[in-house]
């Protein structure tokens, strides 16, 4: 958290301190459906190959790499509100961490890994169902390899 600004009044501190990266109650609650529905996965993982990133959470043998993205970190259309206090600073970061976002996509991709964004507003549920329908597809398919 070394490239935050100093907060400019306490209010803007408070509500920072509210916006966690890891472990976040969505991703919690993603994880726990998805083990309800019998997966397996490692969390919070590097994938060789690809320095300086690491997975939400990771199905190694269906190579499926899912995200769930905080909607104020990855610039959620519907929910993403920097503070006003340096904002030109704030809307550079999301930019930025969106265009990272772009290319450790691309980056999974051409390393045969399948990519799954969900938002953190998603209904977890739904969430779940999408990745588990994906990891079973994958599974499917690197078992007739
Ligand atoms: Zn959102």
């Amino acid at each position: 958290m070394t490239y935050r600004p100093p907060p400019s009044s306490p209010h803007v501190s408070a509500h920072l301190s509210q916006v966690r990266r890891r472990d976040t109650a969505p991703e919690m609650r993603v994880r726990s459906l998805l083990h309800r529905r019998g997966l397996r996965f490692r969390v919070d993982q590097p994938i060789a190959g690809l320095p300086r990133r690491r997975i939400d959470i990771v199905f190694p043998s269906a190579r499926v790499a899912v995200f769930v993205d905080g909607c104020f970190w990855h610039g959620c259309v519907k929910h993403c509100m920097p503070p006003k206090a340096n904002a030109a600073w704030w809307q550079e970061k999301i930019a930025g961490n969106r265009r990272r976002d772009q290319e450790t996509n691309i980056a999974l991709a051409e390393l045969g890994w399948t990519v799954i964004r969900v938002w953190e507003h998603e209904p977890p549920s739904a969430s779940a169902q999408k990745i588990h329908a994906v990891v079973m597809e994958q599974a499917d398919r690197s078992a007739r390899l």
